[in-house]
Order: C-alpha cells, then sequence, then structure tokens
C-alpha cells in the first residue's frame, strides 16, 4: 500500500512539473513519463526501472496483435487517458514507448525539442524522426524489436 502511493506521488508530482513547464505536451508523452517516473526510483542521480506488469501486459498485446499503434498513440488525448474505459492498455503503451526512447538516451532530448518549438515550425513527426533517425514504420518496428527483447 505505501509502495502503490509513493507510486501515485511520483505520478502526479510529474504531471504538476511537466504542466508548469510545457502545458501543451502530447499526452502520451504526458502520461508515459509520469507512468515511467511512478515506477522507477532514483538510486545515485540515475532513474532505475523498478519493473511493474505493463511490461509483460504490452508485451503479451504485442504477440496478440493487438498492440496500440504508435499512430493511434501520438493521437490519444489526455481525456481519453481519463475518460474512456480499459485505458490501462493506454497507460502501458506510453510508458513502454517512454522507456523505449529512454533505452535509446532520446527520450529527455525528444521532450526539450517538442517543447522548445517556437511557432511550432516542425511537426511532432519531423521532430520524432530527426530525433530517433527512423521514419513512422521502421520507428513502430523498432520499437517492437526492443519490447520482444525486454522479455
Ligand atoms: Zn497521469
Amino acid at each position: 500500500m505505501w509502495k502503490r502511493t509513493n507510486c501515485l506521488y511520483a505520478h502526479e508530482l510529474t504531471h504538476a512539473l511537466i504542466r508548469k513547464e510545457f502545458s501543451d505536451v502530447p499526452a502520451w508523452m504526458n502520461e508515459g513519463l509520469a507512468t515511467m517516473i511512478g515506477h522507477s526510483r532514483v538510486v545515485n542521480s540515475h532513474l532505475l526501472y523498478a519493473g511493474n506488469s505493463s511490461l509483460s501486459r504490452v508485451s503479451a498485446t504485442l504477440h496478440k496483435g493487438e498492440l496500440l499503434s504508435l499512430s493511434d498513440l501520438f493521437r490519444l488525448t489526455g481525456t481519453e487517458y481519463a475518460s474512456r474505459r480499459n485505458s490501462l492498455r493506454y497507460y502501458d503503451a506510453s510508458e513502454q514507448f517512454c522507456r523505449f526512447l529512454h533505452s535509446r538516451n532520446q527520450l529527455r532530448l525528444l521532450y526539450h525539442s517538442f517543447r522548445d518549438n517556437p511557432g511550432k515550425r516542425q511537426t511532432n513527426e519531423e521532430i520524432m524522426r530527426r530525433i530517433t533517425g527512423f521514419d513512422p514504420d521502421n520507428l513502430e518496428k523498432a520499437w517492437h524489436v526492443w519490447l520482444l527483447r525486454q522479455e
């Protein structure tokens, strides 16, 4: 119980910090970051993922061919996370996609590049392509390969 409460505090605190500096953050990144940090510990200034059941749920949906596509994930709104039934799969996919980016040292850079995009001169898709080096199809494939390696 204490641990779960702790996890929720970390989740909500992450939202509060993001809202303060990046109010129009994409919903997948907002929930993915908050969920990932809620499931992590900081050890010697490094984020250590404590693990949870979302990875096995995401892997199971990938094997069944039912994993949310990245294009669907990127379109989700904050309201859909909060109000749609079965939204756990949205949180799971967001968290595991953020972990994938973090493992490539691209999550922080992507966050800053989305945030510091004056006048929205670049689309988020263009930024994603520049930072990850993948077009959308290959980004999705690389994420799936990474997920299978986590099992
Ligand atoms: Zn949240």
